[in-house]
C-alpha cells in the first residue's frame, strides 16, 4: 500500500537515504505514515510545525560497550543500545531484548512502535527499546549475572524513574530484570521504581508476568465480539512458547478456546486434545528445555521440526507470540485456506506487511501488535503507579485494570478508523489513535 500523501512519502525517502541499512526500521515507518496520511491531508500544521520529522528520529540513541567474563574466564564483548524514541506526554518506556538478531535497526524499529503503543493505553509513558546482541541461551546462571551486571553499568547513567524505565522482552525475563534492578541499586543506592517486570519481594506488579498474553486475548474478545464471534469452542494456534504465548495460551484457553499448536524456534508441537499449560509452563519456565520435550512426555502430541510449519496447523484464530516477521504471505494464504477468521498480534510485528495485505483483503479480523500487546506496558505503567505509590494492588485489581484498558484501547483504535473513514481497519486506526496524542503533546511544547 502507497503512503497517500507526497509530503511523506519524501519522508520516507529520507528515513531510507539517512539509514540505508534498517529495513525493519523502514518497514515499521512506512506502516504507520500510510496510516497517518488522511490525518496530516486533514491537518498540515503536523507538517509546517515539524511534528512528522521529529516523529520518525529517536530522541537518542545510546550504543556501548558490553564486556563481561564467561565461565572460562575469557573476556567477551557485546554491545548494548537504549533508543529513547520519545518522551512527548511521559519518560521513555520499552523493553530490553538480549537476543543475538538485535541491532539498531531493531530497536528503532521497537522504539518507534512503543511510542504508538503506549500512548494508546492512555497512561503518560513515552516510547523507549534496549537491548544487546548477547545470547542468553547456553550460557550459565553467572554468566548471565555478570553480563546483566555489566550491561547496567552502563546503562544506569541514562535512565531512571521519571526519565527512562526499561522492562523485559525477548531473552530478559523475571531472573534478568533481578540482576539489573539489583546492580542498578548499588550504583544509585536508590530503591526506586527504575524497572519493570520485577519480582513480587522487590516492587514488582502482581499480573505483571501474565499482562501481554491475558492483554492479547481481552483485546481479541473484544474484536470478535464486535463481529458476532467469540473463543468459545474454536481452535487456536499460537507462535511462541515464551512469555506472551504462554499467558495468551492460559486466558484463551479460560475463555473457551482451544490451543492446538505452540512452537520454539526449533520446531512445533500440536495437540489435538489442546495443550496442556501446566505441562508445557513446566518445560519452558522451569526446566527451560526446547518445546520438543512436551511431545516426548504428552501422549498424543507430535513434534515438527521447523517453527514456520505452524501455520499449516488448521484454526480459527492464529495469535503469533514469538518475533517480527514469523508470518509472511504464504503462511497467511495457509490460515486462510484452513478456514481462520482472525488473526491477532501478540509479538511485535510478526506479520510481513504481505501478510497483513493478504488478511486484510481476505476479509478477516485483525489486531496489529501495537494495540493487541499493549496489556504487557500497561501494567508495567501500573507498576510504575504502584511503586510512587510504594503500595501493592491484588491481582484482581491489577487484572480489572487490565481489562478496561484493553476495552478502551479496543474502542479507541476502532472510533479513530471510523473517523477518518477507515472503519474496521484497526491498523490504522491504533495508529491514528495513538499518534494524536503524541502529536498534540509536541505541537504544544513548540520546536525543540
Ligand atoms: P520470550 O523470550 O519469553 O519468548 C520468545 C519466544 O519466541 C520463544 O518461545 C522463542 O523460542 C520464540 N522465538 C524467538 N525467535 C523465534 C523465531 N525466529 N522463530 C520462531 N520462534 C521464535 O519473549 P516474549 O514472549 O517476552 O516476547 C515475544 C514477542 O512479544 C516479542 O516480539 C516481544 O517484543 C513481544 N512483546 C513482549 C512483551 C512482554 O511483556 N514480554 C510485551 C509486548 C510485546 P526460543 O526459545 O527457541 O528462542
Amino acid at each position: 500500500m502507497s503512503i497517500q500523501n507526497e509530503y511523506l512519502n519524501g519522508l520516507m525517502e529520507r528515513v531510507i537515504q539517512r539509514d540505508p541499512s534498517e529495513p525493519e526500521f523502514h518497514q515499521a515507518v512506512r506502516e504507520v505514515l500510510t496510516s497517518l496520511a488522511p490525518v496530516v491531508n486533514a491537518r498540515p500544521e503536523l507538517i509546517e510545525e515539524g511534528v512528522m520529522d521529529c516523529l520518525v528520529e529517536p530522541e537518542r540513541i545510546i550504543k556501548f560497550r558490553v564486556p563481561w567474563e564467561d565461565d572460562q574466564g575469557r573476556v567477551q564483548v557485546n554491545r548494548g543500545y537504549r533508543v529513547q524514541f520519545n518522551s512527548a506526554i511521559g519518560p521513555y518506556k520499552g523493553g530490553l531484548r538480549f537476543h543475538p538478531s538485535v541491532n539498531e535497526s531493531i530497536i528503532k524499529f521497537l522504539g518507534f512502535e512503543q511510542t504508538f503503543k503506549n500512548s494508546l493505553t492512555g497512561l503518560p509513558i513515552g516510547g523507549g527499546k534496549g537491548g544487546s546482541d548477547f545470547d542468553p541461551k547456553g550460557k550459565s546462571e553467572s554468566e548471565v549475572m555478570r553480563f546483566c551486571q555489566s550491561f547496567m553499568n552502563e546503562l544506569f547513567k541514562y535512565i531512571g524513574p521519571d526519565t527512562d524505565v526499561p522492562a523485559g522482552d525477548i531473552g530478559v525475563g523475571a531472573r534478568e530484570i533481578g540482576y539489573l534492578f539489583g546492580q542498578y541499586k548499588r550504583l544509585r543506592n536508590e530503591f526506586t521504581g527504575v524497572l519493570t517486570g520485577k519480582g513480587l519481594t522487590y516492587g514488582g506488579s502482581l499480573a505483571r508476568k501474565e499482562a501481554t498474553g491475558y492483554g492479547l486475548c481481552y483485546f481479541t474478545d473484544n474484536m470478535l465480539r464486535a463481529a458476532g464471534r467469540s473463543f468459545e469452542g474454536v481452535d487456536v494456534v499460537i507462535s511462541g512458547s515464551g512469555n506472551v504465548a504462554l499467558y495468551a495460551c492460559e486466558k484463551a484457553t479460560q475463555l473457551g478456546g482451544k490451543v492446538v499448536a505452540m512452537c520454539d524456534s526449533n520446531g512445533y508441537v500440536y495437540d489435538k486434545d489442546g495443550i496442556d499449560l501446566a505441562l508445557m509452563k513446566q518445560i519452558k519456565e522451569v526446566e527451560r528445555l526446547r518445546i520438543r520435550v512436551y511431545a516426548e512426555r504428552k501422549p498424543g502430541a507430535e513434534y515438527h521440526e521447523g517453527c514456520s510449519g505452524i501455520w499449516q496447523v488448521p484454526c480459527g484464530i492464529a495469535l503469533p507470540c514469538a518475533t517480527q516477521n514469523e508470518l509472511n504471505e504464504g503462511s497467511a494464504k495457509a490460515l486462510i485456506r484452513n478456514g481462520c477468521f482472525a488473526v491477532a498480534e501478540g509479538a511485535n510485528m510478526p506479520c510481513t506487511p504481505e501478510a497483513v495485505e493478504v488478511i486484510q483483503a481476505a476479509g478477516l479480523l485483525f489486531a496489529p501488535a501495537k494495540a493487541a500487546n499493549a496489556g504487557g506496558v500497561a501494567v508495567s505503567a501500573l507498576e510504575m503507579s504502584q511503586n510512587s505509590m510504594r503500595f501493592s494492588w491484588t491481582f484482581e485489581e491489577v487484572d480489572s485494570r487490565l481489562l478496561t484498558i484493553m476495552t478502551e484501547l479496543y474502542q479507541n483504535a476502532s472510533a479513530a478508523a471510523a473517523q477518518y473513514g477507515l472503519a474496521g481497519n484497526l491498523v490504522a486506526g491504533a495508529n491514528i489513535a495513538g499518534f494524536l496524542k503524541v502529536a498534540d503533546s509536541m505541537l504544544a511544547y513548540g520546536l525543540v
